[in-house]
């Protein structure tokens, strides 16, 4: 991990794709606490990791519980201000329209996400909250980081899923 970063741009303390890795390893955890493999990791202004995050709806009983929300509560606890301007929060799959919300916001500089959600992603696939210039003065959201890796780790995981289903 740190070699890659060493090898992107000096200025760039950490580049999207490493970033994105880091968010990966967040939705293995959640996979391991038997969620959705869904995780997020929070970039601060200056490059540095300020708040993880992995889906844990089943565990808190929380439907807001989600990997960015988990993420962004964690950094802004940590900042002390509901604020995180110059911060990015990288995902690996498409925001849903809550989190979307959640992250204007908390006025994040950027939003990357890895695989596109056909069914509740807010990013441009159901809706594209986004791109609403009333709503959004100041985030840019990208997509398609590493979404591979993103989405094979998701289509796994419902593999193994309906495979035990079967099975009982
Ligand atoms: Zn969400």
């Amino acid at each position: 991990m740190a070699e890659t970063a060493a090898a992107g741009a000096p200025h760039v303390p950490v580049d999207d794709e490493t970033a994105m890795r880091l968010a990966l390893a967040q939705a293995q955890l959640a996979w391991q606490a038997g969620e959705v493999p869904v995780g997020a990791v929070l970039l601060d202004a200056a490059g540095q990791v300020a708040g993880r995050g992995h889906n844990r709806v089943i565990t808190d009983s929380d439907p807001t519980a989600h990997a960015e929300i988990v993420a962004l509560r964690q950094a802004a606890a940590q900042a002390g201000n509901y604020r995180l301007p110059g911060a990015t929060l990288y995902v690996t799959l498409e925001p849903c329209a809550m989190c979307v919300g959640a992250m204007l916001h908390a006025r994040l500089a950027r939003i990357v996400f890895g695989a596109a959600d056909p069914k509740t992603g807010c990013c441009g696939s159901v809706l594209d909250i986004g791109a609403h210039r009333q709503l959004n003065h100041q985030t840019q959201i990208m997509g398609g980081i590493l979404q591979e890796a993103c989405g094979d780790l998701l289509r796994r995981f419902f593999r193994e899923r309906r495979r035990k289903d079967l099975s009982e």
